[in-house]
């Protein structure tokens, strides 16, 4: 079957097409069609579209909503031009899977749509005002084009994350803000923690209830989890995204004293104020300079920026101390699994979170951490007793794996 995954943001549609099903999953043999996004919906969109290994081809069309754009994609993917022989019209797209940023409460695993669900998700929007919307619209995007006849399926970020328990989920506030108004930590990046856990199962030969991990998810947003026996116990993010790590423009955890210290000295409203925390802080804020680690790193090796220095600083410091806090709260792990852009592709900053955790049983083989750039293994040496690894994520290819699942009635089971 040919699965569609859609992530819609606000102005930004990104797509994968994913041909899959039970037998592919098993074997592990899924293929990825295509893949690409429109960008600037709402005016003269920017379409990125990418087949198989093929080159990357970008064009530009007038797309005024994500309905618009995702018309636009349908289309060329059946067009001779794309090369994608399995799609001849727009009915050999078999089912869509969409990432869903928030499922509050009520969702706990990928579920089929329907009226309800899309009710339900309706009802998340509170929790999730930025993104929930988005999602919906693309939802109701594809029963646009495609009819409501086409299995569609939500894949939430918020999942993974259900089996936290309380003590681990309530935050030390009046117990009626949670009762009233769902005030407790979610954690968000779910469908990433819970695709590298599995692919650290496969690669050691683990079943789920002998995986104890740490998996550090470094990419723009940044979040740590602790996953015990195959289940998540904790993670880093809370209500929304913002706390934890340092991310690349969010500042992860900082004293909830300092918002109304910064509304009054700046003259800013609460909202502005959040605004800040979200776009303007992390490394882009400490550094002055980009949000891009990447950038960050070439800058620190030409101009030894002190700011840049202490930005990169903070990040890591961040991500050990979320490493040693997990240790504990699970009572030990096996590995600590990066990914992410910046997990996968900097051997620098996993090297800088791992100093000084030898005290853990964690020793990098730094040979095998240089080589490991978006490439997948083992980065400890022999003798560690908490191991590293890198593992790439793949969200989409676990979103089109539940799609699968959830048309044919399996259950999860990764
Ligand atoms: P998103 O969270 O938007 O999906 P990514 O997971 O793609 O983002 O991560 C983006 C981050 O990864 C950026 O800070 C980028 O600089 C960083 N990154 C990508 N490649 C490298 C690299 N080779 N070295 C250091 N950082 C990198």
């Amino acid at each position: 079957m040919n699965v569609l995954v859609l992530n819609s943001g606000s102005s930004t549609l990104k797509f994968q097409l994913i041909a899959t099903d039970l037998d592919r999953i098993k074997q592990d043999t899924d293929e990825r069609l295509c893949r690409g996004q429109a960008e600037r919906i709402g005016g003269e969109a920017i379409i990125t579209i990418q087949a198989r290994n093929g080159p990357k081809q970008k064009f530009t069309a007038s797309l005024s909503d994500i309905s618009a754009a995702l018309e636009y994609l349908v289309r060329w993917i059946a067009s001779e031009r794309s090369g994608i022989g399995e799609v001849q019209t727009s009915a050999d797209i078999h089912a869509v899977g969409h990432r869903v940023v928030h499922g509050g409460e009520l969702f706990t695993e990928s579920v089929l749509i329907t009226d309800d669900v899309l009710n339900g998700i309706q009802d998340c929007i509170d929790l999730a005002p930025l993104h929930n919307p988005n999602n919906i619209k693309g939802i109701l995007a594809v029963q646009q084009i495609f009819g409501r006849k086409l299995p569609q399926v939500a894949v939430f970020d918020t999942a993974f994350h259900h089996s936290i328990p309380e003590h681990a989920y309530l935050y030390a506030l009046p117990y009626h803000l949670y009762r009233r108004h769902h005030i407790r930590r979610y954690g968000f990046h779910g469908t990433s923690h819970r695709y590298v856990a599995h692919r650290y199962r496969i690669l050691r030969q683990l079943n789920r209830e002998q995986t104890n991990v740490i998996t550090l998810h470094l990419g723009n947003g940044c979040s740590a989890a602790a996953i015990r026996g195959g289940y998540a116990v904790d993670t880093s993010m809370g209500m929304t995204p913002l706390e934890g790590l340092v991310m690349g423009t969010r500042c992860g955890d900082i004293d909830p004293a300092i918002v109304s210290l910064i509304a009054t000295k700046e003259g800013l409203s609460t909202h502005e104020v959040e605004a800040l925390l979200n776009t303007q802080s992390g490394l882009l804020g400490l550094s002055g300079l980009t949000n891009d680690m990447r950038v960050l790193q070439e800058e620190l090796r030409e101009h030894e920026d002190r700011r840049v220095r202490l930005a990169i600083e903070v990040f890591c410091y961040r991500a050990r101390k979320y490493i040693g806090a997990f240790l504990a709260c699970m009572g030990g792990a096996d590995a600590v699994v990066f990914t992410g852009g910046i997990g996968e592709n900097s051997p620098s900053i996993r090297s800088r979170i791992c100093e000084g955790l030898e005290w853990a049983g964690l020793k990098l083989n730094e040979k095998e951490n240089q080589h490991r750039v978006g490439l997948e293994g083992k980065i400890s040496s022999e003798d560690s007793s908490l191991h590293a690894y890198v593992i790439p994520t793949d969200e989409e290819l676990l979103i089109a794996r539940d799609t699968i699942r959830c048309i044919q009635g399996e259950s999860h089971p990764s």
